[in-house]
C-alpha cells in the first residue's frame, strides 16, 4: 500500500518555515498542495531564498513574524480572519537555543528561549483555535526535542521550553478535542540543520554514535511525521509525541 498525503484547498502555518526542518514541512505541505504561510523570525536570505524557490505557484507566502510577540501575532491571525482565510494546520516549529550551564546563564538567554520557543507555541495556538474552532476542524503540530525529555547539559533554558512544549499540547488536545481540532507534538532527534550545524566534528561524532540508527536524520524525515499528524487520516491521534530520533 503507498500512502499520500492530499492537502488541496488546505491552509497551513508553519512558523520558522523558511529553514531547516520548518522549511522541508512547508515544502511538504506545498507539494502535497497546501496553501501555505511560511513564517520566520530573521535570515533575511533564507527568506529570500523561499519566495524564490516558490514563486511560481502562488500558494506560499513568506513573512516574517516575530512568534514571540503576541500582538504581532494576534495581527497576523485576525488579518487572515478578515480576509476569509481558513486556516486548517498549524505547524509550530519556530525555535531557538541559547545554550550555558545554568550556573552561568545569563537571564536573557533564558527568558528569550522560553519566550520564542514556549511563548511562541502560546502566542500561535490561542489564535489557531479561536480560528479553527469555528470550523470545527484544525490540526495543529508543535516541535519539541528529547532534550525536554531526558535534559541535556547546558540547555537546561531550552529544555524546560521544550518539556513546557509537551505539556502545553497535552494539555490543549484536551480542551480542543470536541472541537475538531487535534493537537499533537514531535519530537525530532539529531537533525542535519543549522541548527546543530555548528558542533565540532568530533563532538557531531560522539553524539552519532549514540543513536541507534548511527546517523543523523534529515529535515524532509521530520516533515513527514509533521505532515502525517496534520493529515486528515490522523484522526484519532490528540495529546501524542511521535519521535523521530534515530531511536535515541
Ligand atoms: P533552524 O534554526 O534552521 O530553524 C529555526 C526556525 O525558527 C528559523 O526558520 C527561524 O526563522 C525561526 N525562528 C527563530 N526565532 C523566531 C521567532 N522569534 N519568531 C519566528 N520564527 C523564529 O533549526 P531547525 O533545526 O530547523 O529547528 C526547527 C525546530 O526543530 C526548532 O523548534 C528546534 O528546537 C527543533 N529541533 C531541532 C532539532 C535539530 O537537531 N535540528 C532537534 C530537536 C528539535
Amino acid at each position: 500500500m503507498s500512502m499520500t498525503f492530499d492537502f488541496s484547498g488546505q491552509t497551513a502555518v508553519v512558523s520558522g518555515g523558511t529553514r531547516g526542518i520548518g522549511r522541508a514541512a512547508a515544502e511538504a505541505f506545498l507539494a502535497a498542495g497546501a496553501k501555505v504561510y511560511a513564517l520566520y523570525g530573521g535570515d533575511e536570505a533564507a527568506a529570500q531564498a523561499m519566495r524564490d524557490a516558490h514563486a511560481g505557484d502562488g500558494r506560499a507566502a513568506v513573512e516574517r513574524l516575530d512568534v514571540s510577540d503576541g500582538e504581532a501575532v494576534k495581527a497576523f491571525w485576525r488579518r487572515l480572519e478578515d480576509g476569509g482565510e481558513a486556516v486548517h494546520v498549524l505547524v509550530n516549529n519556530a525555535g531557538i537555543r541559547h545554550d550555558a550551564i545554568l550556573a552561568m546563564m545569563a537571564e536573557d538567554d533564558w527568558r528569550r528561549v522560553l519566550d520564542v520557543n514556549l511563548g511562541g507555541v502560546f502566542h500561535m495556538s490561542k489564535y489557531a483555535v479561536q480560528a479553527m474552532s469555528g470550523a470545527r476542524y484544525g490540526r495543529i503540530v508543535n516541535i519539541a526535542s528529547p532534550s525536554g525529555k531526558y535534559g541535556f547539559e547546558g540547555q537546561s533554558n531550552y529544555a524546560a521550553s521544550k518539556a513546557g512544549i509537551v505539556a502545553l499540547t497535552r494539555s490543549l488536545a484536551r480542551e480542543t478535542a470536541r472541537r475538531g481540532i487535534t493537537v499533537n507534538a514531535v519530537s525530532p532527534g539529531y537533525i542535519d540543520t543549522d541548527f546543530i550545524g555548528n558542533l565540532a566534528g568530533e563532538l557531531a561524532g560522539e553524539y552519532r554514535k549514540t543513536v541507534p540508527l548511527k546517523r543523523f536524520g534529515r529535515a524532509d524525515e521530520v516533515a513527514m511525521a509533521i505532515l502525517f499528524l496534520a493529515s486528515r487520516e490522523a484522526s484519532y491521534i490528540t495529546g501524542g509525541v511521535l519521535e523521530v530520533t534515530g531511536g535515541l
